[in-house]
């Protein structure tokens, strides 16, 4: 392989840009209103807002008495117990005294006159009389009412995905229904004269197609819903054709047909088709030749990715190009790309100039992540994309990483 750099290559972090910049510009897909058990993994329409103060009374975070700190300053203290609060229970009616203390359980209200709770384990009651063997500061064991939240705070924001967190807040504000962005719909047009349906006996020359799987899959763990189109053969009037069903949909991604090779003609029927290009290249390894753009169709600007072929290359591209225009279309806040640091097990030498991903094994422990190259045989190879857990990103000025040096890593 040469390595003669093309000039019109996009280093990686500036392609990345590119991507969100356009992706900030993107509609979301409409919203719709779905049951709350329904609602996982959407992207919020609308905010979720306090309904009332939260917590709405001074909520005690342990079993134990609630009292004065002032009056267990010294201890042991003997203070008189004045009865008995459970969760649920009006603390409205009880207002305490200098020397009382009322027992009380983990999420009553606090009642007026005290301002903490010592935990039971440091109690003793005997009959009118509870002996507190531990101070406490004003304000432990308690939470103020509105601590969290005021009435009619966001108490999540509008774009945030929907995970059992947010069902949480959603069901503590009373919300049986969500408004969400439906999934966005994302073609997936693979091409190539040796690519068969998985559901065909591939020639002896031929390949399975597992690129529109591989990415159906990405898509749907990305809030999106695939629409594999049939394979298109490497023709020009075929992929035109092709390519105008494909962008009926939100997004349309095609794969292969973007390298230099004399059938790679995807680029050139895009472009008859008055596509915009943002960029046709980018310095990284593997997916040098990712192609990102938009094509006016029905009175919409569609996002488009041409992906290269090779399986590893078209999950390494869309990990990291796709998702942000798949967030923006789902009304998203941008994922982050997930990288972290890990001790390479084994030094890897490579060409400079490209950003690489190669795929990688994390291991370790929490106080040492390690990661290790998975063997591969190049962007072709499958097995390596399926042992491997993260990418070993290799940045374009490095020939040689060594054993033992904190590398970066993509997390998949
Ligand atoms: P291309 O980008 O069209 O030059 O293809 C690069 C390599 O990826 C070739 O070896 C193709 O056979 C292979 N390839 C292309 N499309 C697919 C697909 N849908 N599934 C699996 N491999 C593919
Ligand atoms: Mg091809």
């Amino acid at each position: 392989m040469s390595s003669v750099i093309n000039p019109d290559l996009l280093p990686f972090a500036d392609a990345r840009r590119v991507v969100e910049l356009r992706a900030a510009e993107l509609a979301p897909v409409e919203p719709e209103f779905t049951s709350l058990l329904d609602a996982t993994g959407l992207a919020l329409a609308e905010d979720l807002r306090a309904d009332r103060d939260f917590p709405p009374f001074p909520r005690a975070t342990r079993d134990g008495y609630a009292l004065r700190a002032r009056d267990v300053e010294t201890v042991p203290a003997k203070l008189r117990r004045i009865g008995v609060l459970k969760a649920g229970a009006d603390s409205s009616s009880v207002v305490m005294a200098a020397g009382e203390a009322v027992e009380i359980m983990t999420g009553a209200g606090v009642p007026e006159g005290s301002d903490s709770v010592v935990m039971v384990e440091f109690t003793e009651c005997e009959g009118e009389t509870v002996t507190i063997a531990r101070s406490v500061k004003p304000g432990e064991n308690v939470v103020p009412a509105g601590a969290e939240a005021i009435r009619g705070d966001i108490m999540v924001a509008k774009g945030a995905r929907v995970n059992h967190a947010v069902v949480a807040v959603a069901a503590a504000v009373g919300h049986a229904e969500l408004a969400v962005h439906r999934r966005p719909r994302v073609a997936v047009l693979a091409t190539g004269d040796e690519v068969v349906d998985i559901n065909l006996p591939p020639g002896p020359y031929e390949i399975r197609n597992s690129n529109s799987y591989s990415l159906a899959a990405q898509i749907d763990e990305s809030g999106g819903d695939a629409i594999i189109l049939p394979v298109a053969r490497d023709d020009a009037a075929e992929l035109a054709l092709m390519l105008r069903k494909g962008l009926e949909s939100d997004l349309l991604l095609l794969t292969g047909g973007v390298s230099m090779g004399k059938y790679d003609l995807v680029e050139e029927v895009l472009a008859s088709l008055g596509a915009e290009f943002c960029f046709t290249g980018v310095a990284i390894q593997p997916g040098k030749p990712v192609v990102f753009g938009e094509v006016r169709m029905n009175g919409r600007n569609k996002p488009f990715f041409g992906l290269p072929g090779n399986p590893v290359s078209t999950m390494v591209t869309f990990q990291l190009f796709v998702r942000p225009v798949l967030d923006a279309l789902r009304g998203a806040a941008t994922t982050p790309l997930p990288f972290a640091q890990a001790a390479l097990m084994q030094s890897l030498s490579t060409k400079t100039g490209l950003t690489r991903f190669l795929p990688g094994r994390l291991a370790g422990s929490q106080e040492t992540p390690t990661v290790e190259l998975v063997p591969w045989h190049g962007s072709g190879d499958l097995m390596a994309a399926a042992k491997a857990n993260c990418y070993i990103v290799v940045p374009p000025d490095r020939e040689k990483l060594d054993a033992g040096e904190a590398v970066t890593i993509l997390l998949q």
